[in-house]
């Protein structure tokens, strides 16, 4: 067996300490302003049926073609799979829970997803996303109101350089008729077409427009546009989300290319992209999705959503100097002797009673050493007890910023750092 030290699987990220403080910041903006627009939180397991994703998301997608993390369970036999997205198992659960049963629902998750892509910059193999689903909507009013509360939320964030594309695709009878007519073109083309695109042309001709390979683009460029094909009700639902932007001063591109990666959408499709991320420039991804609760066993019914990647708008923050916000403790407790090493383990707990963060020295040693510690621990100041201070029921309080130090009495430390800090 080798003995060299077990590395992560490739293209799974540790969060370490120095960049997790920033995760832990970004998740407090995120639950308050998800909660601002009245949506609640649902957690979903990582493992579904592979089933699911299969119906869910099309079998002929780049996700359950080619980037699917599915096994079988060696206990039962049961295909599984580690789920790639967040909006299949959210609308299982709502079904499998009865949730639309009389009201709809404005339900959001966050957490990691898995695809066995190629990583890179903004590319992993396990990412997160915090998704938001509105189930059981059908008008144009929450569409917007998704799109609006992404421009809040890159306000709050001071995101800049975040720009909207927007398209509609339609619904199933004029995708049909596209489908036909791209067919038709891209047959006359065919020797133009990659491995992909010929694999796909007769059973999800729509996913060639989505193509990130340059060669096609120029082909892509000139196929059949979905907008000459829609009918009146989609036109008029598209026009309505825009009027909506506009009434929120939100800019926005018509993109009559963006297809999106999966099966399931209909209608009104968004992306948030930036070009500072490389090829990785999308932040947020989403649109309606009418077809999908009938399509994987409910009882049918609209509902609108979106994702966010987190790892590519933490990147995006950092580009902007955004750091991690310090998460010093206020207090680092060093103490020495008999007496002392019991009273400072009831003095730290007095003082996280009153709201502060302490680290309380372990280990033994030195003052000296300790003292070392307290400065490299970031703390704005020490309290030290030796048994002189034990004895006199006090504490030497000494600011690790500059100022002298005093004998503090136990029953004002509290206060007295309190002071320090502000
Ligand atoms: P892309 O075109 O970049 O592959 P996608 O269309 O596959 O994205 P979605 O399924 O819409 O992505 O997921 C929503 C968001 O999740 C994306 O916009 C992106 O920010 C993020 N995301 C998707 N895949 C990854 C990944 N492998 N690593 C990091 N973030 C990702
Ligand atoms: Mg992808």
């Amino acid at each position: 067996m080798s003995n060299s030290p077990v590395q992560a699987v490739r293209g799974m990220n540790d969060i370490l300490p120095d960049e997790a403080g920033l995760w832990l910041w970004f998740e407090e903006v995120m639950r308050d302003w998800l909660g601002s627009y009245g949506y609640r939180n649902i957690r979903m397991p990582l493992l579904e049926p592979t089933a699911l994703f299969k119906r869910a998301i099309g079998e002929v997608t780049d996700i359950v073609e080619k980037e699917m993390y599915s096994f079988e369970d060696s206990l039962n036999g049961d295909q599984l799979t580690l789920r790639p997205e967040g909006t299949a198992s959210c609308v299982r659960a709502a079904l499998q829970h009865n949730l639309l049963y009389n009201a709809p629902q404005r339900l959001w998750y966050a957490g990691p997803m898995f695809r066995h892509e190629r990583p890179q910059k903004g590319r992993y193999r396990q990412f997160h996303q915090v998704g938001v689903e509105a189930l059981g909507f059908a008008g144009p009013d929450i569409d917007a109101e998704q799109i609006v509360m992404c421009a809040r939320l890159w306000r709050k964030l001071g995101l800049r350089d975040v720009a909207l594309q927007i398209n509609t695709l339609g619904d199933a009878a004029a995708r049909q008729r596209h489908r036909e007519k791209l067919i038709a073109y891209f047959e006359q083309h065919r020797e133009a077409l990659d491995a992909d695109a010929q694999r796909r042309l007769h059973s999800n001709p729509l996913r060639i427009l989505d193509s990130k390979n340059p060669a096609m683009q120029a082909l892509v460029e000139g196929a059949p546009k979905l907008m000459d094909e829609l009918e009146a009700e989609a036109l008029a639902h598209f026009d309505a989300v825009q009027s909506i932007l506009r009434r929120h001063d939100i800019a926005f591109k018509i993109n009559p290319r963006l297809v999106r990666g999966l099966d399931y959408y209909n209608r009104t499709v968004f992306e948030w992209v930036t070009t500072r991320l490389g090829a990785q420039g999308t932040i947020c991804a989403g649109g309606r999705f009418d077809g999908l609760i009938g399509q994987i066993g409910g009882k049918p019914a609209p509902a609108c959503g979106f994702a966010m990647g987190i790892e590519r708008l933490l990147a995006l923050l950092q580009e902007d100097g955004m750091q991690s916000p310090p998460a010093a403790p206020d207090v680092y407790l060093a103490h020495q002797g008999e007496t002392a090493d019991v009273l400072a383990g009831t003095v730290a707990e007095a003082l996280r009673d009153a709201g502060l963060k302490v680290v309380l020295h372990c280990g033994g040693g030195s003052f000296k050493a300790q003292m070392k510690k307290a400065d490299s621990s970031g703390a704005a100041c020490a309290v030290i007890i030796g048994d002189d201070e034990a004895a006199a029921s006090a504490a030497t309080l000494k600011p690790l910023r500059g100022g002298a130090q005093q004998l503090v009495a136990l029953a004002d430390l509290a206060q007295q750092i309190f002071c320090l800090k502000n």
